[in-house]
């Protein structure tokens, strides 16, 4: 017979998890509150015009090329993305444009020319950040830490060279001891975002995300964002995976120690093993009430959260790309408002990401698909709609002066997302992006196991869990999840 799992939530590490463990030959039923896959990485079309809902970034596509291959399909059949060239526009206030380029040579003489950084400085930086993703990521992103095979090689390299890593400070320390101009230390010191963190607490280690982009390379689905989901969700109903959508979870059964399988308001479904994909709060307060849960780690501080205005455009601007950055004047004052004061910004870095310039079809034409972003602090008590309205006068005022012409009179279709519906529709405690923010040094031994050590059976994956949140590391922690789970049930 075969062996039977039960995944709770559809987001990209359930999705995942469900197809290497539906590889390996089990039973496998996806059990999601919504309406569909996805979670935060969904879509939605509105008028002419397709977004993006939630990630637009990705990195390490090799993560969901992988899954395919398991399944022994050919992962260019199914899923087909590029590589971006220009990574990213940036505009700042006083009117300096700047255009990152994939290229770490390329970039190092742009910043050169535009800052009169040292060529060389940069170079050195890029090569240090690809060291300490290559030296950190054996240990951290590619094995529980919970359950680390000491013996091998890699970790052992990673554990080798711990004193010539940058351990001590903060990012922006580093990133002000690396370079000679301010813009250049801003456009460092943005990498901390991509875990929703402030670049002025996070720890120098985070030098490392950059090399994802600039030394492995930001790609862009050919059918956007969306199509990673829905394309690892076809390969999970290929594989005989069940998905029982708009059926919330209400209970984790477990008895003697050992899960029984879950409960929902249909009924009961029995399986020796019960994965959450379900953010980790509501894993405790609400699937396992009346269980100890983990007071300590469900306490540490969340990532921030973001504002988003999906807006249909009708015109294009050249000057802009697939990514771009407006940034803050004074950026770190907006992180103080966003992580100790908990309040809007007067002057918000504001990210545009617009999929019609590479993807056909996502815009009418001549229009263009805006997803227009702000890092806002996860919930407090803020009140939203007032956040919401004030902040849309001051993003329309900023994007209107940047591009020389009134962006409110082009608006053509509106929605948004703030951190109250991102908590309502994928039960992301508090409306954080990334589960737990990374701005204490020892974050990464700070977040849950991805299993259970008071149920048999019982395992954890997603972006509140090891390794955390974003694309990659929630692809990396269904990894290590069905991993574990397929040890334990050889
Ligand atoms: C606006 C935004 C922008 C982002 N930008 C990027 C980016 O550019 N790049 C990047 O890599 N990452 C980005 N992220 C982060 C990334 O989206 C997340 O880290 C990742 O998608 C989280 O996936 P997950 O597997 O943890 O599940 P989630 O997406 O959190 O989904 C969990 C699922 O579980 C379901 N669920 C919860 N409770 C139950 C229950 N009781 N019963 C049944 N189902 C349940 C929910 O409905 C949901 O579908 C962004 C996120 C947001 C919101």
């Amino acid at each position: 017979m075969k062996k039977q799992a039960i995944i709770i939530g559809a987001g990209i590490a359930g999705l995942a998890t469900s197809v290497r463990l539906a590889a390996k030959g089990w039973k496998v039923t996806v059990m999601e509150s919504s309406d569909g896959p996805g979670g935060k990485l969904r879509e939605r079309v509105l008028g002419g015009y397709r977004f993006d809902l939630g990630p637009s970034l990705f990195t390490l596509p090799d993560l969901v090329d992988e899954l395919f291959r398991l399944c022994g399909e050919e992962p260019a059949s199914h899923f087909r993305y590029k590589r971006l060239d220009t990574i990213c526009h940036y505009f700042w206030n006083d009117g300096t444009r700047f255009h990152a380029s994939a290229d770490a040579d390329e970039l190092a003489r742009e910043l050169a020319s535009h800052f009169g950084e040292d060529e060389d400085a940069v170079r050195r930086y890029a090569r240090k950040s690809g060291y300490v993703y290559e030296r950190t990521a054996p240990v951290f992103l590619h094995q529980s830490l919970h359950r680390l095979k000491w013996l091998s090689g890699p970790v052992w390299k990673g554990i080798a060279s711990m004193p010539f890593l940058p351990f001590r400070g903060t990012l922006d320390l580093l990133n002000r001891r690396s370079f000679r101009h301010p813009k250049t230390v801003q456009f460092f010191n943005r990498f901390a975002t991509y875990n929703g963190s402030d670049p002025y607490q996070a720890p120098a280690m985070m030098m490392l995300i950059p090399h994802l982009e600039q030394g492995i390379g930001a790609y862009l689905p050919e059918q956007g964002m969306g199509a990673i989901s829905s394309s690892i969700h076809a390969l999970a109903s290929r594989m005989g995976v069940e998905f029982r959508f708009s059926e919330p979870v209400t209970s984790i059964l477990r008895e003697n120690g050992a899960v029984q399988g879950v409960e929902t308001a249909r009924g009961r479904y029995l399986a020796p093993v019960v994965v959450s994909n379900a953010d980790m709060h509501p894993t405790y307060r609400l699937l396992l009430e009346g269980d100890s849960a983990p007071e300590r780690l469900l306490a540490q501080e969340k990532s921030s959260s973001a504002l988003i205005f999906y807006w249909g455009i009708r015109r294009s601007f050249p000057e802009l790309g697939v990514h771009n950055i407006f940034f803050a004047e004074d950026y770190q004052a907006e992180f103080d408002a966003i992580f100790r004061q908990r309040v809007s910004y007067s002057d918000p870095t504001i990210y545009v990401n617009i999929t019609s310039k590479e993807v056909e079809g996502d815009a009418p034409s001549g229009c263009e698909n805006w997803f227009v972003m702000i890092n806002v602090p996860h919930q407090s008590g803020q009140d939203w709609n007032a956040f919401r309205h004030e902040s849309r006068s001051v993003m329309l005022k900023k994007l209107s002066h940047a591009l020389g012409t009134d962006i409110a009179s082009l608006i053509e279709v509106e929605d948004y997302l703030d951190p109250v519906l991102i908590e309502t529709r994928t039960s992301s405690y508090l409306g954080a992006l990334y589960g737990n923010a990374s701005n204490s040094p020892f974050a990464a031994f700070l977040r849950h196991a991805n299993e259970s050590t008071m149920y048999r059976g019982l395992y954890f994956c997603g972006g509140s869990v090891h390794p955390g949140g974003g694309i990659p590391l929630c692809l990396f922690g269904a990894r290590i999840t069905a991993e574990l789970i397929t040890r334990r049930y050889p």
